[in-house]
């Protein structure tokens, strides 16, 4: 299949990495993928991609990365889960860069398609108070109080997005990813979010016959989780549609952080004690995706049930501590 070069920026990464897997599977054979990270550090590299390792934050490396690409997915950032971004606002922020690189670069080289990963931490957080919460809304972006740093640069490059595509004629498409989770992710290290972290603690309790787990903020805030199928079907599908605007791409199925710890240790098949954190960061009280826009405008919203997801999640975290285990 030829649509012309596609150019994965952030291809080492979790979403990045089954980006590539699913655009090969497809038959796509004119794939660039391209991340900061040294390659053995990639969770998925294939050898019939021109895999370069770049930093993207620099405008000659984004040239480097975007000449003679017909479609451009940036997936890259300097992000993590909520330990992650809340103590480093800073280097998220700094991610602004790679968006901008990537799109004078896009411009210049005439891309014809430009995809860009936003995130449900633009929205307003006055609209988030609540564990009850009502689903946002697209337009609930606005007045702007995003979560700061790592919030404020994903609303910031929206916004440019945007105004590449009014000014410049740049095609940008967006999508304001909804917590994305499954196999071949980060779960380890302090980048990980909520449901592989809950994995990884329900299975080294398990492991270590230590029945007990920590659980950050009192495990009432509310959340919905995406599994990364509905993401890849949701990412390509924007990128050949004709929405500009950023539209929600999320789960709606929300569950508490406790009912999540059920489910992990339903699938574990263990009963666990529960210590809660409260000075940990917890982000928001709670968050859920409204998909009226994404039905409407689609006729489609991420479908897979959170319990199918994990279960597949967990077995792959299982496996991975299990290796590691292994080689030391
Ligand atoms: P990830 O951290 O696994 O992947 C991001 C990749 O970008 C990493 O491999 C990293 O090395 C790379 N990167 C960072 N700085 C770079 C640079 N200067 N040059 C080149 N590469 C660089 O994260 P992910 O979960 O795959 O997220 C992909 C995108 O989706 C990001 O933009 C993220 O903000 C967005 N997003 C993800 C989620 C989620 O739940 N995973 C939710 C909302 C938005």
């Amino acid at each position: 299949m030829s649509a012309g070069k596609i150019v994965v920026c952030g291809g080492g990464g979790f979403i990045g990495g089954h980006l590539v897997a699913d655009l090969l599977k497809q038959g796509h054979n004119d794939i660039r993928a391209v991340d900061i990270k040294p390659f053995d550090e990639w969770y998925q590299k294939f050898p019939e991609v021109e895999n370069l390792q770049f930093d993207l934050q620099e405008k000659e490396a984004c040239e480097k990365a975007t000449k003679g690409a017909a479609h451009v997915y940036n997936l890259a950032a300097d992000m993590g889960g909520m330990g992650f971004i809340e103590n480093n606002r800073c280097l998220c922020m700094l991610s602004v860069l790679i968006n901008t690189h990537l799109l004078m670069a896009a411009k210049k080289f005439g891309v014809q398609r430009y995809f860009y990963a936003s995130s449900a931490c633009v929205y307003n957080a006055d609209k988030q108070r609540d564990e009850n919460v009502t689903a946002l809304k697209e337009e609930d972006a606005y007045p702007a109080m995003p979560e700061d740093g790592y919030g404020w640069e994903k609303l910031f490059s929206e916004r440019m997005c945007r105004h590449y595509r009014e000014d410049f004629g740049v095609q940008t498409r967006m999508a304001r990813f909804h917590n994305v989770y499954g196999p071949l992710g980060t779960w380890d290290g302090g980048r990980e979010k909520a449901p592989a972290a809950m994995c990884r603690k329900v299975i080294q309790a398990k492991l270590s016959g230590k029945p007990e787990i920590e659980i950050w903020g009192d495990g009432h805030q509310t959340r919905s989780f995406m599994f990364i199928d509905d993401c890849l079907k949701g990412t390509q599908m924007f990128l050949h549609g004709d929405v500009t605007d950023a539209l929600n791409l999320g789960s709606n199925e929300l569950v508490s952080i406790n009912q999540l710890a059920d489910m992990v240790e339903s699938i574990a098949g263990v009963k666990l004690k529960r210590s809660y954190n409260l000075k940990a960061p917890k982000g928001v009280n709670g968050r859920n995706s409204d998909n009226t826009l994404i039905k409407k405008l689609f006729g489609w919203e991420p479908g897979t049930r959170l319990r199918d997801g994990m279960e597949k999640t967990y077995a792959w975290i299982y496996d991975e501590i299990k290796r590691n285990a292994k080689s030391r």
